[in-house]
């Protein structure tokens, strides 16, 4: 289990704040060529890929975390 550290506190465009509540998404992924924490509105506006070198997505869980879901290795 992957788990994103240290835990983002908001949207790294729009600086929305990650809430800490289970189902809670939040991406790692390149936007105009950097890597940043994205909220799940921004990863879609602005097109965002997954994949290895791309975009990774994370969903908070109960434990305390973004865990990793998709776009990582397995
Ligand atoms: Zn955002």
């Amino acid at each position: 289990m992957t788990t994103f550290s240290p835990t983002p506190k908001k949207c790294d465009i729009c600086a929305h704040p990650f809430r800490k509540f289970p189902g809670i998404l939040m991406y790692d992924a390149v936007v105009y060529g950097r890597w940043g924490c994205l909220c799940h509105e921004c990863f879609t506006r602005f097109n965002c890929k997954l994949g290895i070198g791309r975009g990774q997505k994370y969903e908070w869980k109960s434990h305390g975390g973004f865990v990793l879901i998709e776009g990582g290795s397995q």
